[in-house]
């Protein structure tokens, strides 16, 4: 076992995160992820009203009596959606723990807090994490370049980025980017973090809710394989690299302007990679850790093997180390 600040203060039993992934964090996968000792988020945004979003946190109660989370995502949006009503079924549905990311999550909080919900904020700079801290959220997720999906536009990696934010903040710290083993959480834990987030990992689990080929293209994928599309539009976005990906940057590289793109980025066509297993078929997010992904796991056998493998190289290869230097 790994107890730290976030078990406790969540109360699970393991510092792994599930994120917020859109299309992904569904009932199946977060229920299986809380019944393994971990924290799973549902995606508020997946669902496409937030009536559905209830059904949903309905469904995953059905399948856990574990704690489990909703992510509620600010970014730009093409048809931007009724976020206030999405956090009000929140609150309705008695869930106890939120992820905010994209956007300031001050309006998030003031909605949130009263109901006694416990706030993630998802940071990708050490100044967005301190503000979201002296807003009063309970804990930061620090997503560094090496993510997926929004890693910001400071372009600062993980192993710069986690110490930095265990320096400047007081309240617990998750690590997210660039994790998808034992070794990563280890690293993490001894860069000054309490937990790791990972999503592109857990997407490439037996109940993660895509395509079996999305899974097995992710197991083929190399840590070379994903493209950082929106940068001209200070919008970075890190995705699974492929055709579509590659005209954005065209597009994008020409001078081309979000209208430009529109149509081939769009989340419902992204959703179709998922449902259909052609990777080819729209943007679809994916981390540098595609390199370190070698196998299809479930999520109980990803997060125990993860915890004992962490435990082993702390009590032996660098407990080792220590020893050598002391004797
Ligand atoms: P979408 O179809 O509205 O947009 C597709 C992509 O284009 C997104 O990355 C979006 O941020 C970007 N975009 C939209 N308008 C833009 C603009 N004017 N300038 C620059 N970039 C723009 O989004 P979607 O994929 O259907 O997702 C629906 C919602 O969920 C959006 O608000 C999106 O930001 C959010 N989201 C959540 C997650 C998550 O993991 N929780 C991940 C990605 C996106």
């Amino acid at each position: 076992m790994l107890r730290t600040r976030f078990t406790e203060t969540f109360g699970v039993d393991h510092p792994i995160v599930q994120g917020g992934m859109q299309w992904v964090g569904r009932a199946e996968l977060v229920s299986a992820v809380a019944n393994a000792g971990a924290l799973g988020f549902i995606t508020a945004l997946t669902q496409p009203t937030p009536e559905d979003l209830a059904k949903e946190i309905a469904r995953c109660r059905e399948m856990t009596d574990r704690p489990f989370g909703v992510n509620l995502t600010i970014l730009p949006a093409i048809k931007p959606p009724p976020y206030a009503e999405y956090r009000q079924a929140i609150i309705e549905s008695g869930v106890k723990i939120v992820e905010t990311a994209g956007s300031n999550p001050s309006e998030h909080l003031a909605d949130f807090q009263p109901h006694g919900i416990k706030v993630i904020h998802k940071a990708t700079s050490v100044r967005h994490a301190l503000k979201a801290q002296n807003l009063g959220v309970d804990a930061v997720s620090i997503d560094g370049l090496d993510c997926a999906g929004h890693p910001g536009e400071d372009d600062v990696p993980g192993l710069v980025l986690i110490p930095a934010a265990a320096d400047a903040l007081e309240i617990p710290l998750i690590a997210s980017g660039g994790i998808a083993d034992a070794r990563g959480l280890v690293a993490a834990l001894a860069l000054g973090a309490d937990a790791v987030n990972m999503g592109t990992r857990f997407m490439c689990t037996v109940e993660s809710p895509i395509h079996q080929n999305i899974k097995e293209h992710i197991v083929g994928a190399d840590e070379r394989s994903t493209d950082l599309i929106f940068r001209s539009f200070r919008n970075t976005a890190r995705v699974a690299r492929n055709k579509v990906s590659q005209e954005v940057l065209e597009i994008e590289a020409r001078g081309g302007e979000f209208a430009d793109v529109k149509d081939l980025v769009s989340g419902q066509r992204g959703k179709t990679v998922y449902e259909t297993g052609d990777p080819d078929a729209g943007i679809w997010s994916a981390g540098l850790v595609q390199g370190l992904i070698h196998d299809i796991p479930t999520c109980h056998d990803l997060v125990h093997g993860m915890v004992s493998d962490a435990v082993e190289i702390v009590e032996e290869r660098l407990a080792g180390f220590a020893a050598v230097q002391t004797a």
